[in-house]
């Protein structure tokens, strides 16, 4: 049995980062697409990266950033993850820094399995304010090879390619993220080569455990509605278990509680955009939308849910330009019934990724449904009491009414259609833990 202790994570400090002292500038490295379907993960990749620069005495400037791009992209092999590791390095070095990163990314990857384009990408100092733009873009839009190549060698930045160039779009976003804004952790203990590929053994009772003690400062541990345990991968890759949360020596804490029944390689901590929802920020009309992006829409619902069979409901809402369908598959588990109590005229703002339905139209799968303002049915409701507000009863047909606890009679033309017979109220909802996103905001997130 393997009980990590928390000063295992020997290759990175808790502390502050400080600032590098010498003359060294700011190296900033993007690594992407290393893995492939038959194993390998780019955030192993980008560990050894970080342990190999830190062990020759290069100084590091932040831990090592875990960015997950547009999760509609067709291409990815999972999560659509790409990696960065940023240190202080003197001039003098920079070719042994970047060949010392070269030969572990030609190490760890296999440019001959088909859709695997390893890519680095070196960035000395500051990011261009293009090349921001470009990381911000590439967590919503679908971004050609071509526009990340001349954005490169407009920006000055070093580029090293096995295989294809469009690891080049992955790498480049990551060097160049505003992790300022919002951001969390993720502490990855990695597998054994000889263990790829079987089973991982975690005790999933000491992960529930773990989420009972530390699931107010960490998320995603445990699926509220099912209890499964979300905390391990299932494929040959060699990650063995991730923790998330909002900071690093809680989810050491938490990890050294998992009980894990084979030996553990590495663990490494990462600052990541997990749970931020940085790719659902840009507000989109329905007519300008394209295959494979992600948007938020905001427009009435114009067509009332249907459920196909499976349990999917599908919608459709409409803006001014336009009318969309959207689906809140049978994974989403418990927003389907939000989605199911909507009806026509209820005002909404639907968040997710734009995919083509079985007759090409676009159909937006919800990742975050808000319903902002509920139509009024077309049933009356009974009047609540002018001075108590208690509910009112009916004196009989044709009669008024008469307030269930002072006796306050009130007119029958005070009937109102109205909305709290409706089963769903104005608020934001989300699909349980076991259908987002890595970069779906958790419920507990939400208000930060
Ligand atoms: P893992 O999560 O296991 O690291 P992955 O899901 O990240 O794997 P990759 O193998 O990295 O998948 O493949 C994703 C590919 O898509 C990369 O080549 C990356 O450069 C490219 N890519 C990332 N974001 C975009 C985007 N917005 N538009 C177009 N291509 C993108």
């Amino acid at each position: 049995m393997t009980r990590i202790a928390p000063s295992q994570n020997t290759h990175i400090g808790l502390e502050d980062f400080p600032p590098p002292t010498g003359n060294g500038i700011d190296l900033h490295i993007g690594i992407d697409d290393t893995d492939s379907k038959l194993g390998g993960c780019t955030t192993h990749t980008a560990a050894l990266v970080f342990e190999e620069l830190s062990r020759r005495g290069f100084v590091p400037l932040d831990f090592p950033w875990l960015v997950r791009l547009n999760p509609n992209v067709p291409w990815k092999t999972r999560g659509n993850g790409a990696l960065s590791v940023h240190f202080n390095c003197e001039e003098n070095r920079l070719t042994e820094a970047e060949d010392a990163v070269k030969e572990i990314v030609e190490r760890t990857s296999d440019p001959s399995i088909p859709s695997t384009d390893p890519a680095v990408v070196f960035l000395k100092g500051h990011p261009t304010p293009a090349l921001s733009e470009f990381s911000k873009r590439a967590l919503h839009d679908v971004i050609k090879t071509k526009e990340a190549n001349k954005l490169a060698r407009e920006a000055d930045v070093d580029t090293f390619t096995l295989g294809g160039r469009r690891g080049i779009i992955g790498a480049l976003a990551a060097v160049a993220y505003d992790m300022e804004t919002d951001h969390t952790f993720e502490v990855i203990a990695y597998r054994t080569k000889e263990n790829c590929g079987t089973r991982r053994n975690v005790d999933p009772d000491s992960v529930r455990k773990m989420d009972s003690k530390y699931g107010d400062r960490t998320f995603n541990n445990v699926d509220p509605e099912t209890r499964r345990v979300l905390v391990s991968p299932h494929g040959p890759d060699p990650v063995l278990l991730g923790i998330r949360g909002d900071d690093p020596a809680t989810l050491l804490q938490a990890l050294s509680e998992v009980v894990i029944r084979e030996p553990v390689e590495r663990v490494m901590l990462f600052k990541t955009n997990h749970g931020t929802d940085a790719h659902i920020t840009v507000r989109r009309d329905v007519a300008g939308l394209r295959p494979y992006e992600s948007a938020v829409i905001t427009g009435r619902v114009n067509r009332p849910p249907i459920v196909l069979k499976g349990g999917h409901v599908i919608f459709s809402v409409q803006d001014e330009t336009g009318s969309l369908d959207c689906a809140a598959y049978q994974q989403t588990g418990s927003l389907r019934k939000v989605a199911r109590a909507l009806i026509s005229g209820d005002l909404i703002q639907v968040s997710g990724g734009i995919r083509l339905g079985p007759l090409d139209q676009a159909t937006l799968n919800i990742e975050k449904l808000e319903v902002v303002n509920l139509a009024e049915t077309n049933q009356f409701e009974k009047p609540r009491c002018p001075r108590c507000s208690h509910s009112c009863e009916s004196m009989g047909r044709n009669q008024g009414f008469r307030c269930r606890k002072c006796g306050t009679r009130v007119p029958r033309n005070s009937l109102r259609l109205g909305t709290s017979n409706r089963m769903v109220e104005p608020g934001i909802y989300a699909p349980p833990p076991r259908s987002h996103r890595h970069l779906t905001r958790p419920l507990s997130r939400l208000s930060r």
